[in-house]
């Protein structure tokens, strides 16, 4: 748990959010501001700031994000969409805990 971390706010519960998958390893909830029909975000539990900071032994996690997405996608019975993850301030991230945006496609 990060101090003044919106994300990690939301694995505890202490700011609400339409969650869609927990387990032990990552969440997904939807987005706030959604730019797309479905837009969900994938977040490991464990706070880790940017791609950048991601350590060999969260490759697991990393993992288990990239299949939840894909399970998701499943669910919302999306033919096609997007995965997208921004690194750092000039790769366009806002919440420094990373996430996954699993975005459907325009219509
Ligand atoms: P970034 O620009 O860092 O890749 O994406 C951050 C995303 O987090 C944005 O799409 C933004 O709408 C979303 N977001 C920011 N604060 C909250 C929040 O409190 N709840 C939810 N559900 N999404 C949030
Ligand atoms: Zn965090």
């Amino acid at each position: 748990m990060q101090e003044g971390c919106v994300f990690c706010k939301i694995i505890h519960k202490e700011i609400p959010s339409k969650v869609e998958h927990e387990d032990e390893m990552c969440m997904a909830f939807h987005d706030i501001n959604p730019r797309a029909k479905v837009h969900l975000l994938v977040i490991p539990k464990k706070h880790v700031a940017t791609m950048k900071d991601a350590e060999e032994s969260d490759e697991p996690t990393m993992g288990r994000m990239l299949m939840t997405a894909k399970k998701l996608a499943e669910k919302f019975k999306l033919a096609d969409y997007r995965l997208l993850i921004s690194v750092g301030e000039k790769g366009g991230q806002e919440v420094f805990h990373v996430h996954l945006h699993l975005m459907s496609a325009p219509e």
